[in-house]
């Protein structure tokens, strides 16, 4: 069967996958253009990441009032955030409060899967597969479908061979009670594994905790938000949001400019500690201007830390387990609540797969080389195919290029993050080599899809229907994410920030981290200057990005 162009099902102006942050914001835009736009969302209803990540603990690490929707006044005005860090169900409802509020559903198909996007040269049109077998299309194709939606396949040896209770925290389908008195197994110390595992451990007759790589798990200091607090930033919201707009993480800065051997030992360790105190993403690890850039300075931070762990964790052995060996913030640190203070319980214990990997799975046991370890439920935390997973799982195919994931066979190449050379009219919301990986992503996608709208609206004006990066354009935004990233001690650490935690993935950092202030400025040059490293139908102001500032903020 197939729904193509009818009078039923036309010709659409944007056709949109994903109908989370990105997917409900494009709609919205779309709406505000004029444009046609059909959306379609594999799961249920609204709220992407929000709507599958229902594993208990499961919260947003970005403080609730910046991680959050700035296009509306009145939305902001009106939606009160009930804690610092906001709980994965409130989340969800301000999502779909917002879906209500601007009438945004109706542009979405739910329970509607994306199988395939092919461009059509000749019509100049994309056209999408749906898993009924239908096909709709439309001039433009935007990916909303988020960077970590798509799980990582599971790679732990045997767990075919396990008879018990086995879910993974990224499609979490029972409740804590499913786990009460049993045996439990939690697999993967990433935030996901950090965030359930203290609940875990309250309703578990046992819980062992199997961690590959120990990870900087930081206090999360949640806590209810006062009303004056509220008040005061709702009555701020317009100057704070322009701050976030031009900060380095998307969030009000606080800004830095002493290294860590510009003071003496004595005042750096106050400092860390009013850090651990105030903790979130401005704590320990954002304290001095080095941290991020130089090994030694880190390291000063990184024993700090350690240290911590040491005063919270009774046993020492299991403290030293638990600490990270890689430098603070190469890779994204986690935010728990009561996390460290977990395996002080008589009924929680560790075992480093570092020491004893896992060899297989039986009936009812984890089998490592050192021994075996019965349970009745395992809890897969391992993590995402991230930005790469859901973009392939598009099929999407230009005639002469083959899909997406034969033209990034060696990496992901992309022009801003946004557009890839070859898929002309093809758009990435908050894709790979964005700011995405390392900001407020919320603010990350307004601005891509803001950005997207005005190079449409400047194409149309100018009576241009193909829009495509140069391969020269891409390849200078290629050289500038691998220049920036190589600055840092990012570039380091293995993680899915580098696709390394994906067997058979090319290894290419997955972010711009210059920060998203310096990007906005490099969007905003970029349209001023007439979309440089753009073509409008295969002609370019310039074939490359040209000269751009690109330092590397905060
Ligand atoms: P993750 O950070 O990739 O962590 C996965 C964990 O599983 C790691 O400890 C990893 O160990 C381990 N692992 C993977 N495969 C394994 C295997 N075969 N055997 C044993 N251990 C294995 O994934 P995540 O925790 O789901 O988080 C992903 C990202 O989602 C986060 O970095 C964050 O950006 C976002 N997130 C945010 C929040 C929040 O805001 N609070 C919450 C959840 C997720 P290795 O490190 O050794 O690979």
């Amino acid at each position: 069967m197939t729904d193509s162009p009818t009078p039923a099902s036309p010709v659409v102006d944007v056709l949109c996958v994903g109908a989370g942050f990105s997917g409900l914001y494009a709609a919205y835009q779309a709406r505000e253009h004029g444009w046609t736009f059909a959306g379609f969302e594999a799961a249920a209803d609204v709220g992407g990441t929000w709507f599958l990540n229902t594993y208990p603990g499961a919260r947003c690490d970005v403080e609730s009032v910046y991680y959050s929707y700035s296009f509306s006044e009145e939305l902001q005005k009106e939606w009160t955030w009930s804690e610092r860090f906001a709980p994965q169900e409130e989340i969800l409802r301000y999502i779909n409060h917002v879906a209500d509020r601007f009438d945004l559903r109706r542009y979405f198909r739910f329970g509607t899967k994306v199988v395939a996007a092919n461009w059509l040269p000749a019509e100049k049109l994309w056209e999408v597969t749906l898993d009924s077998g239908a096909t709709r299309r439309g001039r433009y194709l935007l990916a909303a479908s988020g960077g970590l939606s798509t799980p990582k396949d599971v790679d732990v040896p045997g767990l075919e061979n396990f008879a018990g209770l086995t879910v993974s925290t990224s499609r979490w389908n029972v409740s804590l009670d499913d786990l009460a008195g049993k045996r439990v197994a939690v697999i993967g110390t990433g935030s996901s594994g950090v965030q359930c595992i203290p609940l875990i451990a309250e309703v578990a007759e046992h819980l062992t905790v199997f961690q590959r790589t120990a990870n900087y798990v930081f206090p999360a200091r949640n806590r209810p938000l006062p009303p004056e607090v509220v008040d005061d930033i709702k009555s701020r919201y317009p100057e704070i949001r322009q701050e976030c707009r031009y900060s380095p993480g998307g969030i009000p800065d606080r800004p830095v400019t002493d290294r860590a051997f510009d003071v003496s030992d004595e005042e750096r360790r106050r400092r860390y500690e009013a850090a651990y105190e105030r903790s979130g993403f401005l704590g320990v690890g954002a304290e001095f201007a080095d941290l991020l850039f130089d090994l030694d300075a880190n390291q000063t931070a990184a024993d700090f830390f350690r240290g911590k762990i040491h005063e919270i964790v009774h046993d020492d052995r299991t403290a030293t387990l638990l600490e990270p060996h890689f430098p603070l913030g190469a890779k994204r640190s986690c935010f728990g609540t009561g996390y460290y203070e977990t395996f002080n319980r008589p009924n929680v214990s560790l075992v480093s797969l570092r020491e004893e990997p896992i060899t297989t799975m039986t009936a009812d046991s984890i089998v490592t080389e050192a021994g075996s370890y019965e349970v009745d439920a395992v809890v897969l935390a391992i993590g995402f195919d991230a930005f790469t997973g859901p973009l392939f799982g598009l099929n999407v195919t230009a005639p002469g290029h083959g899909r997406l994931q034969d033209a990034w066979r060696d990496g992901v190449r992309t022009y801003l993050g946004l557009l890839t050379a070859g898929f002309p009219n093809f758009f990435m919301v908050a894709g790979p080599q964005s700011p995405a990986l390392a900001s407020n992503v919320v603010l990350t996608i307004e601005q891509a899809v803001d950005w997207i709208a005005g190079l449409i609206t400047h194409a149309r004006a100018e009576g241009h229907e193909v829009i495509e990066t140069t391969t020269e354009g891409q390849d200078d935004w290629v050289d500038i994410t691998e220049w920036t990233v190589n600055q840092t001690l990012y570039a380091t650490t293995d993680s899915w920030y580098r696709g390394s935690n994906v067997a058979g993935k090319p290894s290419t950092f997955m972010g711009y981290v210059g920060g998203v202030g310096r990007y906005r400025r490099i969007c905003e040059e970029i349209a001023r200057r007439g979309y440089p490293g753009v073509a409008l139908d295969s002609s370019a102001v310039a074939k490359g990005i040209g000269r751009i500032d690109t330092e590397v903020d905060g």
